[in-house]
């Protein structure tokens, strides 16, 4: 199979690139470097299965060759990348993707688009089935990332319909894992680079609010499933263990051996307070469920973190 992944050199892109290549397939990244990194595809790079095209998705997307797959996952996705880049998020989230979707049609390729738990907003039913339709706040700061991948799932719907495109959607949940940049603002990577620097941790609010967290090798087995089943979604990604962010944090401290206290800071605005996948459509017709318990993902990350730790151990224990 040849496949093509927008936002490949992402964090999540990144890990399914490496997939991909390990399954034996060639893989085509495409990626403009917003929030993603070219060391995340440095070893890829040396090998002949993998090549990559600086490009802007948003801008024009054109691939020679035949393609058989197409993961597009090109877009800002935690909270600081698109609030600071709200109209990049949206056109990536829009241009972006039907210009993914017209190069599937155009190569008569699958497609993927990796849509988000926050199309169901600051959710009213709990845990998030498929079939809700969400809460969502069309004006507030982080409606540029809701809505455009509101509208991404609308796009990829109508090129099912009109023009019969094998179209998924996969919703996924909060995935952590190595390879996530210690500044990009979500809980895991903040958590663990506060606790090895011995700072103080900072969780907002009471830390009540919690998050549901994907071990991001579990994720990568999912989108390759329901891609490889033509699964035309949407389907939820995530796991369904639920965790409280004050839990979360001692959890990272003690897996850290840090002494870091906790610090309580005001939550950002729209932030849902509950978030747990309901991954029964998954299990069922995918036949996928994750498999990493949380304490070995967070042990395995933070094993990556502090591989590539910028604090010298002296510093740390100082
Ligand atoms: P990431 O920011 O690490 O990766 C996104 C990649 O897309 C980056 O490499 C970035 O440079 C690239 N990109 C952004 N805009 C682009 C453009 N206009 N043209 C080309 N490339 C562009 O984020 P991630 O966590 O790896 O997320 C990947 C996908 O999964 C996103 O679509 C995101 O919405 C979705 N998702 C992720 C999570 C999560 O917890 N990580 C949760 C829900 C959904």
């Amino acid at each position: 199979m040849r496949a093509v992944v927008t936002g490949g050199a992402g964090f999540v892109g990144s890990h399914l690139c490496e997939r991909l290549v390990t399954l034996g397939h060639d893989v085509v990244c495409v990626d403009n470097f917003a929030t993603g990194r070219r060391e995340n595809v440095a070893r890829l790079l040396r090998g002949p299965r993998f090549h990559l095209i600086e490009q802007d998705v948003s801008e024009a997307l054109e691939v020679d060759g035949e393609i058989d797959a197409l993961f597009h996952l090109a877009s800002p996705a935690s909270p600081a990348d698109y609030l600071r880049l709200p109209v990049e998020t949206l056109k990536v989230g829009s241009l972006g993707t039907l210009n993914a979707l017209e190069l599937a049609r155009a190569k008569g390729a699958r497609f993927l688009i990796s849509s988000t738990s926050e199309v169901y907003g600051d959710p009213e039913v709990h845990p998030q089935p498929e079939g809700y339709w969400g809460n969502v706040n069309p004006i507030g700061p982080r409606s540029v990332y809701d809505e455009a991948k509101r509208f991404g799932e609308a796009a990829t719907m109508a090129y099912r319909r009109t023009y019969g495109v094998a179209t998924t959607i996969v919703r996924i949940f909060n995935t952590y894992g190595p390879r996530m940049r210690r500044d990009d603002g979500r809980a895991v990577p903040a958590f663990i680079t506060q606790a090895l620097a011995g700072d103080p941790m900072t969780v907002t609010g009471d830390g009540g609010q919690t998050r549901s967290l994907c071990y991001v090798d579990d994720l990568v087995e999912g989108l390759v499933t329901a891609l490889e089943q033509s699964h035309p979604g949407p389907v939820n990604l995530g796991n369904p263990h639920e965790v409280s962010m004050r839990r979360l944090a001692l959890v990272v401290k003690e897996i850290c051996e840090s002494t870091s206290p906790l610090s309580f800071v005001p939550r950002p605005e729209d932030d849902p307070q509950v978030r747990r996948p309901d991954i029964a459509r998954a299990t069922a017709e995918l036949g996928w469920s994750p498999r990493t318990e949380l304490a070995e993902g967070l042990r395995r990350t933070v094993a990556w973190f502090r591989l590539t730790d910028p604090v010298p151990p002296a510093a740390r224990l100082s």
